[in-house]
């Protein structure tokens, strides 16, 4: 699975959670997700939906997802990211 960290907040890592980049297997379009550790004792079944086509990508009973689409010159700088490595 493609995660890609660009977590500048050091201070929300230590919550368990991160942001960071992902892909729409569908559309190959990248999107912003904030991912949350959910709280022992109540955890529940979440699902990583694609912000623009709504698709599943995975689920998780460990996480929370919020997911955003990135504005066009987000998704140009992540493809132009990409193909400099
Ligand atoms: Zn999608």
């Amino acid at each position: 699975m493609n995660f890609y960290y660009t977590n500048t907040h050091g201070d929300i890592e230590k919550y368990g959670s991160s942001e960071g980049i992902k892909v729409c297997p569908k559309r190959n379009k990248p999107y912003r997700q904030y991912r949350e550790e959910q709280m022992p004792g109540c955890r529940d079944k979440e699902e990583d939906k694609c912000p623009y086509c709504r698709e599943v990508v995975e689920t998780s009973m460990s996480y929370d997802y919020h997911n955003y689409p990135l504005t066009d010159e987000e998704i140009e700088a992540y493809y132009n990211s990409k193909n400099n490595k």
